[in-house]
């Protein structure tokens, strides 16, 4: 047994169908008054339950989000949270909501409420990200962490199936990439394994019956654990390689996160046999090759595998577009597993491109 450092979260969760419920006591908890509420057209239900709960407690409620939290956008949240004099943030949502409740915690130091409704698992994250201009700045900060996260699975059963899949592999990616990041250890590779165990169980069940809560509960138990790895280890190569296409391109974030996986794993797989075969038994092909079961089960999830199917700012993506992203990540890149250099970026990125099996 190696010796090691593990910083672990001190984060309150709250799971379970129906928990939605008790975000109200949770607040209270926490001793909010004056909470800021932050939704999406998508989860504008939801969010009017919790300010029938909230009561007079509800200083402001905000319901424009956007990924990658633009600059402009932040501070507009951020001036009309000062003017609200708010004391607490509550966030209903995907990593969007989160992000922009996040950034309000990083100027006011608000205590945060979360409770996600994707599995993109920015709520067990110090992490945050603002975009401006083309350029996507991400920093840590244990300011930014939710206080606390209550997880309902029956949030998640009108999640569609275009942002169902490709979350669950933002999800996936967290726990693969948590097997070798820098901050790894014995307890976040745990958490990570069991995390692709759950998902790789449940994405197909979810795709099949979008409906079922059992097998949602257990698609968002997985993203949990995956959020848990991604936030006490860091990010490696496949995470750079997506927050260049998501900055530069505007790309969806899961949707490059599902094309770019398998690729990103297959290139590092060889300096990693020890952790590649646990990750193939968690994959459920014991003595395989993960990166294919990864696109395997992309594949048999209807989830994006090509980069040339994805659009952003300027419409499809193009071939010409891969060298200058090859180029920003290769900046961006200082530690992997394997030595890697602008043109093995670019082939990464061509694999993709093409949506070939690794
Ligand atoms: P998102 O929040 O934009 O949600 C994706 C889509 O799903 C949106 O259209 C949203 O309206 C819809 N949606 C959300 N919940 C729904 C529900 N219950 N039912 C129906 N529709 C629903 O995207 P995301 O993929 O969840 O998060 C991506 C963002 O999170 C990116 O900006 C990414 O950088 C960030 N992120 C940050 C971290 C971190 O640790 N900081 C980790 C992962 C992702």
């Amino acid at each position: 047994m190696n010796p090691f450092t593990y910083d672990q979260f001190p984060a309150r969760i709250v799971f379970g169908a129906g928990r939605l419920a008790e975000v109200g006591a949770e607040v209270e908890r926490l001793g909010g008054q004056r909470v800021m509420l932050i939704s999406d057209w998508a989860t504008a239900q939801s969010a009017a339950a919790v300010s029938r709960q909230l009561g007079s407690r509800l200083a402001l409620a905000w319901d424009e989000v956007a990924q990658h939290v633009p600059v402009e956008l932040a501070e507009r949240a951020r001036a009309a949270a000062t003017e609200a004099a708010v004391d607490c943030i509550v966030c209903i949502g995907g990593g969007s909501s989160t992000g922009l409740a996040k950034a309000m915690a990083l100027s006011h130091n608000l205590p945060i409420v979360a409770v996600p409704t994707t599995y993109a698992g920015s709520e067990q994250t110090a992490i945050y990200g603002l975009t401006g201009g083309r350029h996507k700045q991400t920093g840590k900060n244990p300011v930014v962490l939710p206080k606390t996260v209550v997880y309902d699975p029956e949030l998640t059963l009108g999640l569609p199936p275009q942002v169902t899949g490709p979350s669950a592999f933002n999800a996936l990616a967290h726990s693969v990439e948590a097997l070798y990041a820098p901050g790894n250890n014995p307890i976040t590779s745990a958490l990570a394994l069991e995390g692709v165990r759950a998902i790789h169980q449940s994405l197909p069940m979810v795709m099949e019956s979008p409906g079922d809560v059992d097998a949602r509960g257990t698609l968002l138990y997985g993203a949990y654990l995956s959020g848990v790895a991604l936030g006490t280890t860091s990010t490696g190569l496949h995470h750079k390689l997506c927050h260049v296409l998501g900055g530069r391109f505007n790309l969806v974030h899961a949707d490059a996160h599902s094309v770019i996986l398998p690729h990103a794993i297959a290139f590092n797989a060889p300096a990693l046999p020890a952790e590649m075969a646990r990750l193939a038994d968690a994959l459920g092909v014991p003595g395989g090759d993960p990166a294919a079961a990864l696109w395997d089960l992309a594949v048999a999830s209807h989830v994006p595998t090509r980069l040339a199917d994805l659009s952003g700012h300027d419409g499809l993506l193009k071939r010409e577009d891969l060298p200058g992203a090859a180029h920003a990540a290769a900046e961006e890149i200082t530690v992997n597993p394997r030595p890697v250099n602008e043109a093995d970026l670019l082939g990464i990125l061509e694999r993709a491109y093409e949506g070939v099996r690794p």
